[in-house]
């Protein structure tokens, strides 16, 4: 980390890369409110508390993830959900947007199609079962769909480059979809998905650029 703010915080809640209401009919601005402000807040607030208490901080929060994977599992949770909520807010956009160019052709390549992706993906999230996160992945190129349980994060696999991810929980969709989650990841697929974000992340998983990482959402002035 880079700086710290006033009150010493380590890892500070990352910026919404929009306005409240910008994902609106889509998401409402009272879901992403209390999804940003409470769940996503509490994560990185109880971060902060577990990582005061190390006797070596981290000096990322990706280098943390990973060290603290199946070996501190609380520390992991907030860790991982402080990451995971920052990259799924750059999961959406509030413009339209498609797969394009080198990213198109490996949707092809590895699925047969979008919409054969698009099946995939949402099958990914409506049978995970309990909470968690539905990605798309990219191991030098090569494009799947995977679940992770609760925090679960691809970055802890050597390898793994997440595109776009869609958050699952209950708590990401209750409000404007009250227990339809199938509603959620259709329509999250069609509106929101960000395919600008996904297609930097590809370019970063073909080792042609450097991938997002969470101090990208955490120190810039966008709201
Ligand atoms: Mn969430």
């Amino acid at each position: 980390m880079t700086d710290r703010d006033e009150t010493h915080e380590i890892f500070s809640l990352p910026h919404l890369p929009y306005e409240l209401n910008a994902l609106s009919p889509y998401l409402s601005s009272e879901a992403i409110d209390t999804h940003y402000s409470r769940h996503h807040t509490r994560y990185v607030e109880t971060l902060n508390r577990l990582v005061e208490n190390l006797k070596n901080p981290p000096s990322t929060l990706e280098t943390l993830i990973r060290s603290s994977y199946q070996s501190d599992i609380p520390l992991f949770n907030n860790a991982a959900q402080a990451w995971n909520h920052a990259f799924f807010w750059e999961s959406m956009s509030p413009q339209p947007t498609k797969p394009d160019g080198k990213l198109r052709d490996a949707i092809s390549r590895n699925f047969g199609s979008i919409e054969a992706l698009k099946q995939q993906f949402i099958a990914g999230g409506t049978g995970h079962f309990g909470s968690g996160w539905v990605w798309l992945v990219s191991r030098n190129g090569d494009l799947s769909v995977a679940a992770t349980h609760d925090a679960g994060n691809p970055i802890t696999e050597d390898g793994l480059t997440p595109l776009l991810t869609c958050d699952v929980w209950e708590h990401a969709y209750y409000i404007d979809y009250r227990h339809n989650r199938a509603d959620w990841l259709l329509t999250w697929w069609d509106h929101l998905a960000n395919w600008h974000f996904a297609e930097k992340q590809y370019e970063a998983s073909l080792g042609k650029a450097r991938g997002w990482v969470f101090t990208d959402s955490g120190n810039t002035s966008r709201r």
